[in-house]
């Protein structure tokens, strides 16, 4: 069997608060935790959707899958190759392999370059031919048409829709074999981000192009994604197949996610799970379910850590309430809402 395209193992990415001498000398633990043990592979042709509220690490994750950050523990590989052992010749290849699409449109493109110019930068960059026809098919690629139309035009002469189409043309026009999504239509209004979901659909399925797409709105990601991974302050608590997610979400947070993804009918209404609180303050996070000041079924066990559990085939749950419990005294423990649950003792922390 081939190794997967990407593969995530335990990856971690901590960043120091401490500052002065007298904390390293004492080890302060007053740092954040972005991502903390996150595993999981993304295969050839499959779409991964990570999603989150803003904070919860998911921005820190892609720029550490894509070598912009070392991680602080566990490892990346690419290809069955850890990125730690990467030459010079790897992180070349790897560069033009995995490409980024950022956020905002309106900023990641030079002003000052043309289509034309945007194009052919990064095929000059990897040492590729940067013909006039490859520039055209990738524009066509995008939908963008016709597409001489648009080899002169200037940022400033695109809609915000036309902006990203660029963004993304300039991700594929390597040929890429994976592309990183960070939240590519958060910031185009709603008939546009439509289309670019749309675009996206396509392209992973037509070139059969792997991507990591992370947002914060599971409507979205939804679109897009075969796999759905639920991040919250750092760790994965939820993955499962797209459309048995938004099914039948299993974790307290996922539920209160799908019940406010708004239904675009006025005589339907959902049943709402609300999220009570703030996201905790991620400096010096402790052992414990992270989720459990906001949680409405949360217990006393769930000061513990909860372990990934599979509860279904290619579904896992990091919470209590999924746990088989041989201590049954636990289960009468629950501190909200007053229905029991059984549960077992997760990590040891
Ligand atoms: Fe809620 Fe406990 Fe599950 Fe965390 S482990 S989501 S606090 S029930």
């Amino acid at each position: 069997m081939n190794d997967p395209l990407m593969e995530l193992d335990g990856m971690e990415k901590y960043f120091s608060r401490s500052s002065g001498f007298l904390d390293s000398l004492f080890g302060s633990d007053d740092y954040v935790k972005a991502v903390d043990g996150v595993s999981f592979t993304l295969e050839e042709n499959e779409v991964v959707g990570v999603i989150g509220e803003s904070g919860c690490g998911k921005t820190t994750l892609l720029k550490t899958l894509m070598g912009l950050h070392d991680p602080t523990g566990g490892e990346i590989r690419y290809n069955g190759k850890p990125l730690s052992s990467f030459s010079r010749a790897d992180w070349k290849q790897f560069r033009r392999n995995v490409q980024l699409i950022f956020q905002d449109p309106f900023n990641s493109i030079d002003p000052k370059m043309s289509v034309r110019e945007t194009l052919k930068e990064p095929l000059k960059i990897h040492g590729m031919e940067a013909t006039e026809e490859r520039i055209l098919d990738v524009l066509e690629q995008v939908e963008l048409n016709p597409a001489r139309n648009y080899l002169d035009r200037l940022p400033q002469q695109l809609s915000g829709g036309e902006k990203q189409r660029v963004s993304i043309a300039r991700a594929l026009v390597t040929e890429p074999d994976v592309i990183l999504a960070d939240e590519p239509v958060s910031m185009l209004d709603v008939s546009t981000q439509a289309s670019v979901l749309n675009l996206l659909s396509d392209l992973t399925t037509e070139l059969g192009v792997s991507m990591v797409y992370i947002s914060h709105d599971l409507s979205t990601v939804g679109y897009v994604c075969d796999q759905i991974k639920v991040m919250y302050l750092g760790r994965i608590v939820e993955s499962a197949p797209t459309q048995a997610l938004l099914d039948d979400p299993k974790h307290p947070y996922t539920q209160a996610l799908v019940s406010a993804i708004p239904i675009p009918d006025p005589h339907h209404e959902r049943d709402r799970t609300s999220i009570e609180g703030a996201v905790a303050d991620p400096v010096g996070l402790g052992g414990g379910c992270r989720f459990r000041d906001r949680c409405p079924d949360r217990m006393d066990i769930c000061e513990k850590t909860p372990m990934d559990t599979e509860v279904e085939d290619r579904r896992e749950v990091a919470c209590h309430l999924h746990y088989e419990h041989e201590q049954q005294a636990q289960a009468g423990a629950k501190i909200m809402n007053g229905h029991q649950q059984t549960t077992k003792q997760g990590g040891d922390d």
